[in-house]
């Protein structure tokens, strides 16, 4: 069986979804050209060995690394060749996007992490779950105050560290050292570049990437060109690259013998293009597989389209966060999103756990309006970030869940005497979710018509209850409604616990 292990979710609540497509092409990352013209320079070849080899002593591999402060980096955008200023908006929008897909993915909280995790489950030898960091403790921002006194405010879109026309590829001076800058130019003939290890001295260097790989969210929009519009390269994954070069990662494909210097990726010779696929039956992809081993063609530092890359390991991480801790990066630029984990536990009407009935969708209420997604692609171990690139911030967002689905599933003429029972009487409930799953109905109280449409479900006369689905889920966090206000997000992990009561089963 060959299979796609995921379909990546381009979705994204409340964001249509709208693509022109430019061009089609290779991956290509002007990286390690770069790197090899300033090797030949002797006394930097120096310098960046040693860095390198004291960054690489400060790291203990061994321990899985776990953040508790994040190490909060302020990003500037310098635009440039034609982009202009003409849509501002534009400018601003995909600086954001840009940067908040670089978080999700520094943070292991995009999407794909789902695609992984299903590889890791059928293929644990070759594709083993331990690599995968528990995301890297580096954050973005873009910078919004405190801009260097050397920029006239004037050059500021939006009030933002964002310029057009005034800095270029590959430094932005002085003016703007200690931030991690982002250089956006047309005409590329490649789609990023960065200096490697770039952020160990962030003396206004900094990143550069194609137009039409810029962004990452939503529909490309133009401010004298078109940026984000470069399909398989519109997901900001050029970002995400370029940054991983800028805090110390090599490509994955620099040779045999652990020549990338990370221990938790294979050795892999060649880089892989397009969107490679594992045959979860033995295991193969249709990946290059070089060096005798199965490639981790996911990795963000290899060369497949956008959607295909997925991950860093642990060991990636460790190395790009020692990075960014060595460097001089500024505080107080602005305001970093704060947002929480939110854990979810799931139990039935006895408290004991269970697993989320299949089928079961998670709906966003905002405002009037109403969002569907399935758990199993936002959730992660049953836990959700937010906001995220997917869930963007939104005033009082609700949440709820809805299941309608095997309507019979554990009921029996047991639950029918039970209720029965009740009504009558004769042996009362002792349990408040034992009469929310008897009144199937819906009208607040217990009466023969529940038994009668409890009856007619379980002898398939009817295919659904008169008044409920078949799943009811109450939120522990607000007295057991059904539809939650999701707490506000505070940097923590909070928790939140929802009663599965399959309606109709009293047992
Ligand atoms: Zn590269």
């Amino acid at each position: 069986m060959m299979k796609r292990t995921k379909l990546v979710y381009t979705l994204v609540l409340l964001l249509p979804f709208l693509i022109t497509y430019e061009s089609q092409a290779q991956r290509t990352c002007g990286t390690d050209i770069y790197h090899a013209k300033c090797m030949e320079d002797e006394r930097f070849a120096k310098q960046f060995d040693t860095a390198q080899k004291v960054l690489h002593a400060n790291i203990d591999f061994l321990k899985k690394s776990a953040c508790n402060d994040p190490i909060l980096i302020p990003v500037a955008v310098h635009f440039n060749g034609n982009i202009d200023d003409s849509d501002p908006t534009c400018l601003i929008n995909k600086s954001f996007q840009q940067i908040e897909v670089m978080n999700a993915d520094f943070g292991a909280y995009n999407f794909e992490i789902i695609s992984f995790l299903e590889l890791a489950n059928a293929c644990p030898d070759t594709y083993a779950a331990e690599v995968l960091s528990q995301g890297s403790c580096i954050q973005f921002y873009l910078a919004s105050k405190n801009h260097p006194d050397c920029q006239a405010a004037s050059d500021l879109i939006g009030g933002f560290a964002i310029t057009v026309g005034k800095h270029s590829w590959p430094n932005a001076s002085d003016c703007w050292s200690g931030y991690l800058n982002i250089f956006v130019e047309n005409d590329l003939d490649h789609l990023g570049l960065a200096p490697l290890f770039g952020g160990l001295n962030p003396n206004g260097n900094g990143i550069q990437i194609a137009a039409g790989a810029f962004g990452g969210i939503g529909s490309s929009c133009t401010s004298g060109v078109p940026l984000d519009s470069n399909v398989p390269f519109h997901l900001g994954r050029t970002g995400t690259h370029e940054a991983g070069h800028y805090f110390g990662l090599r490509h994955v494909f620099e040779g045999c013998g652990n020549a990338d210097q990370i221990e938790d990726t294979p050795d892999q010779e060649e880089s892989n293009t397009g969107s490679p696929l594992v045959d979860f039956s033995d295991c193969i992809s249709d990946a290059i597989n070089s060096c005798g081993s199965q490639d981790f063609f996911f990795s963000f530092l290899d060369y497949v389209d956008d959607a295909s890359m997925w991950i860093f390991t642990d060991d990636q991480c460790q190395v790009m966060e020692q990075t960014a801790m060595m460097g001089a990066f500024l505080s107080d630029k602005g305001s970093p999103i704060v947002r929480s984990k939110y854990q979810f536990e799931f139990v039935d009407i006895n408290n004991n756990p269970i697993t989320l009935p299949e089928e079961t969708k998670i709906i966003f209420h905002v405002n009037t309006q109403t969002d569907t997604l399935s758990p199993v692609d936002l959730f992660l171990e049953n836990s959700l970030v937010y906001p995220s690139p997917y869930i963007p911030p939104l005033q009082d967002l609700k949440i709820s869940f809805y299941n309608d689905t095997n309507v019979t599933h554990s009921l029996s003429a047991l639950d029918l005497l039970a209720i029965q029972k009740h009504i009558l009487n004769i042996q009362p409930f002792t349990n408040p979710f034992q009469s929310l799953a008897a009144d199937t109905n819906n009208s607040g109280s217990l009466s023969a018509l529940d038994l009668l449409d409890v009856q007619k479900v379980l002898l398939a006369i009817n295919p659904a209850f008169a008044g409920k689905a078949s799943y009811s889920f109450y939120f522990e966090n607000c007295s057991n409604c059904q539809i939650l206000t999701l707490p506000a997000p505070d940097g923590s992990v909070q928790n939140i616990k929802v009663t599965v009561v399959k309606n109709g089963n009293v047992n």
